[in-house]
């Protein structure tokens, strides 16, 4: 139990990934407070059974993320997780849906760590996690704005590790391949408008083509290295962003 006595903010923690990694997270003693939308009752649940609390903040909205940092209190481990996506091509791509992913997938995370940073540096640690993807590293088509959204989780995950580096705070991504969650499901639909596919065609052939394992990643999978990245033994990891995508960007 190597996290007792630090606290976690997860976002995006109410499904998928995210909650993958608040549970693995309080595996190991952590405290937690849960972010995202959702019925609330299974909120609820979630709150019981992880002995958690939970802002629904929307992260869209600045306001809301600076309130939701204020009521958190000392953060130890950040992880900016909570993520959208949308197929289309460029050419009709929503202007909404371009702006919410961007500021989603990514300037959210910049306005977290931007109000977290202060209290790691104060207390001499701190853990930095952002889920970026495989595609922060390589591309699909028409997935403009996630792609340029991850590259960009990159790019801001490297630029903080070299700000603190002498500060006892770290950051990583990591960046998973296809794990199947809502957000997976959601996007089938319009990847069979897109490419003119059948769901399996999607599945098979889009989807578990891209990973030599032929596997979806579990999602457990993912916490677990979140967890490693809190270790003191991680201590000299930063920088890094960690894939694990079943081979995917090994080609
Ligand atoms: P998911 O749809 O299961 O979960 C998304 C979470 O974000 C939910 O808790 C949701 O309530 C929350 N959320 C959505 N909009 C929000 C908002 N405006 N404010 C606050 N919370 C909001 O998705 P997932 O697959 O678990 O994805 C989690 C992260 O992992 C994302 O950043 C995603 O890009 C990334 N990722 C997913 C995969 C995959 O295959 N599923 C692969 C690589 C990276």
């Amino acid at each position: 139990m190597f996290l007792q006595g630090k606290r976690a903010l997860v976002t995006g923690s109410t499904s998928g990934i995210g909650l993958a990694i608040a549970r693995a997270l309080r595996a190991e003693g952590a405290e937690l407070i849960l972010n995202g939308f959702g019925d609330a009752d299974e909120i609820a649940a979630l709150c019981a059974e992880l002995n958690a609390s939970h802002s629904a903040a929307n992260l869209l909205d600045v306001a809301e993320i600076e309130t939701m940092m204020a009521e958190a209190g000392a953060i130890d481990i950040l992880v900016n997780n909570a993520g959208m996506q949308h197929v289309s091509p460029v050419e009709d791509f929503p202007i909404g849906k371009w702006n919410a992913i961007i500021g989603l997938n990514l300037t959210a995370a910049f306005h977290t760590t931007r109000l977290a940073v202060p209290g790691m540096k104060a207390r001499g640690w701190g853990r930095i996690i952002n889920t970026a993807s495989a595609h922060s590293k390589t591309a699909s088509p028409f997935k403009s704005a996630y792609n340029a959204s991850k590259h960009g989780v990159d790019g801001f995950t490297k630029t903080i590790a070299l700000e603190l580096g002498q500060t006892g705070v770290t950051a990583n991504c990591i960046s998973p391949g296809y794990v199947w969650t809502p957000l997976i499901e959601g996007q089938i639909p319009d990847t069979m408008k897109a490419r003119g596919l059948t769901r399996e065609q999607v599945i098979n052939d889009v989807l578990l083509a891209k990973q030599p394992t032929k596997k979806f990643v579990q999602p457990g999978e993912v916490g677990a290295l979140a967890a490693f990245l809190c270790r003191e033994e991680a201590g000299n990891v930063t920088g890094a962003n960690w894939s694990i995508d079943g081979g995917w960007t090994a080609e």
